[in-house]
């Protein structure tokens, strides 16, 4: 490619609307345009990018013999209300009618479509296990687009679903995915981790992230310092509570109309009541009764009211949460320190709660400790008591190996060993061995390869401009070109015709190489091959040609020497 004959859309200045380094970058990379809010336009800089990022995912993809297809982006409505995510799915899914007043949606995500192929197309279990992928455009209507093409509302990602006979055929199929992940992250260069995370509502079998590390990732990972086990911080801290035996006593009086003492409930909970926590209330109701109720709201307060005070309304404020409880009534309240929320019927649940909240009330700092809200809206599927600070650096690492760390993360994949969440729903069966149907086990793998390269800029960048990661094969690179070629103006042009001959000689050896022919001076083209990062820059000049050589500046390492014209060609 020739500069003079591509849009450089580089800036100067940084863009006040973006607020970090990885969208400054990107904007004045002139890799990407925002168009609005969480809407970016690729330019034919990022776009570049974008597709040596999809060619890495798509080759590791069709290497686990996934198959690739194109679902739509527009998808009917009537599948989402037959999976039951109509309603479930929140504020996310951009939900319009068509002229014909019939429901559809923007995709953010496809089971509902992948598993409407799946049960029209797939009959016997002969056809199983299989798996298809597809590369493509997100919508979600994300409450608080940031971060550029971080988190935005339009996205590229690479979403993979697969269908089983049954969980010992997901289960491998998973893995290899797995594998098939590590070794994207890997072929990219960045510096990533693997680590468990929750199955969340969905209630699946297992389920991993993908994390790049950088001290801009919007979630908190624990690791041992002395085993590999990691983990999302929201699941950590569920397990790394110690779990005790909830005695099922415990549950049925805290669903008697006689609430029981806070004493009695303590007790039965294994909690000690200090004297700067007196009172301690359960509260439970289950879902069958009142599906709006939260399900078990254990409040823990300051002072010496009794639970007989509170139930007679003298302390008003605090009535609230024994009903039905927001967020915000719970902490008008005042006295309350924290407050953990479960699923009664889910007896693992109540277990947790119970170990989470002896350690909330007997815990020496008390004082200090404050639990996150609750979304009501998800609590009626809520898997795990949430309580991030709950686990901080030096706790013991769950696994009983060493002690964990703390980092942020970045979450650029996603793998989920679903079950038949979707397929019961949507009646996705083929006929197994035994000649009767048998309802599938799903899996599904995400990757998000848009927010790959911000998230790869956020790790590798300097002063002036984006690193990219050299990888140990240089066809991985996904810089936009390889190599820059800056010819310096001469007198008779020979140092333009050496740049352009060689620039031929790259090109016929199949590097991804830029001509810098532009009629700019050589401190602004230095600059913008800086800022874009690319990785090699050769300068050809009519003083150095003089004596056979070539200047070779690495963009990552600064390395600066003078090559011959072979040692140029055996470097790439
Ligand atoms: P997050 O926790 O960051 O909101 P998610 O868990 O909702 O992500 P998944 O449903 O697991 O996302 O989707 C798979 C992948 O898609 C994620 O791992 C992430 O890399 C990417 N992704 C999700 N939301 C966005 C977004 N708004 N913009 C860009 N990429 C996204
Ligand atoms: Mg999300
Ligand atoms: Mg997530
Ligand atoms: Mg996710």
């Amino acid at each position: 490619m020739k500069a003079s004959q591509f849009l450089f859309a580089t800036l100067k200045e940084t863009p006040n609307d973006a607020d970090i380094v990885s969208s400054q970058l990107m904007v004045r990379a002139g890799l990407i345009r925002k168009l609005a809010s969480g809407l970016y336009v690729w330019m034919p800089m990022g776009l570049r990018v974008l597709k040596r990022v999809e060619r890495i995912v798509r080759e590791e993809m069709d290497g686990i013999g996934s198959q690739e297809l194109l679902m739509t982006v527009t998808q009917p409505g009537e599948l989402w209300h037959e999976s039951g995510r109509w309603e479930d799915y929140g504020a996310e899914l951009l939900r319009f009618k068509d002229r014909h007043q019939r429901d559809f949606v923007l995709g953010p995500t496809h089971e509902e479509v992948i598993t409407d192929i799946a049960r029209n197309e797939l009959k016997s279990y002969k056809q199983l296990p299989v798996t298809f992928y597809q590369v493509q455009t997100k919508f979600r209507d994300e409450i608080r687009p940031r971060f550029g093409v971080m988190r935005a509302r339009e996205f590229t990602m690479k979403d993979a679903y697969s269908f089983h006979i049954d969980k010992e055929s997901l289960a491998q199929t998973y893995q290899d995915m797995y594998d098939a992940y590590s070794r994207v992250f890997s072929r990219l260069g960045l510096n990533f981790r693997a680590v468990q995370a929750d199955t969340g509502s969905i209630g699946g079998f297992a389920s991993h992230e993908f994390h790049v590390l950088a001290d801009s990732g919007e979630d908190d990972i624990a690791f041992s310092s002395e085993s590999d086990y990691a983990a999302n911080v929201e699941l950590a801290e569920a397990i790394c509570t110690d779990v005790r035996q909830a005695p099922s006593q415990a549950r049925q009086d805290v669903d008697t109309p006689n609430m029981p003492t806070c004493e009695a409930v303590a007790e039965h909970l294994g909690i000690a009541l200090t004297q700067t926590v007196k009172t301690l209330i359960v509260k439970g109701a289950h879902s069958e009764d009142n599906p709006d109720a939260p399900k078990l709201v254990a409040l823990v307060l300051r002072g010496d009211h009794t639970l007989n005070e509170i139930k007679a309304e003298k302390i008003a404020a605090v009535h609230a949460p024994l009903t039905m409880a927001t967020e915000d009534e719970i902490k008008a309240a005042g006295l309350i320190k924290g407050y953990i929320s479960v699923d009664l019927t889910i007896p693992v649940y109540v277990d947790r709660a119970a170990a989470a909240l002896s350690d909330f009330v007997s815990g020496a700092n008390v004082e200090h400790k404050h639990t996150t809200g609750m979304n009501w809206e998800r609590d009626a599927a809520i898997t795990e008591v949430v309580d991030i600070r709950n686990v901080v650096d030096g706790d013991p690492s769950p696994d009983g190996k060493g002690v964990l760390s703390i980092k942020r993360g970045i979450e650029v994949g996603h793998i989920f060993q679903l079950g038949d969440k979707y397929s019961k729903a949507l009646n996705c069966s083929v006929l197994g061995k035994e000649g009767k149907p048998v309802t599938l086990m799903m899996g599904c793998y995400g990757i998000g390869v848009s927010r790959i390269i911000a998230a790869a800029i956020e790790q590798n960048h300097d002063d002036n401009g984006i690193i990219w990661a050299e990888p140990q094969d240089k066809a991985d690179s996904i810089a936009p070109f390889y190599v820059a070629i800056v010819p310096m103006k001469s007198k008779d042009g020979v140092a333009e015709q050496k740049a352009e001959e060689l620039y031929q000689t790259l090109k016929s050896r199949g590097i991804n190489v830029l001509l810098d022919d532009r009629d700019e001076r050589p401190g602004v083209k230095f600059a913008d091959l800086e800022l874009i990062g690319i990785p090699h820059r050769i300068v050809v000049s009519e003083r150095n040609l003089a004596e056979g050589k070539y200047e070779y500046v690495n963009r990552a390492n600064g390395e600066k020497v003078m090559l011959d014209l072979e040692e140029v060609l055996a470097k790439f």
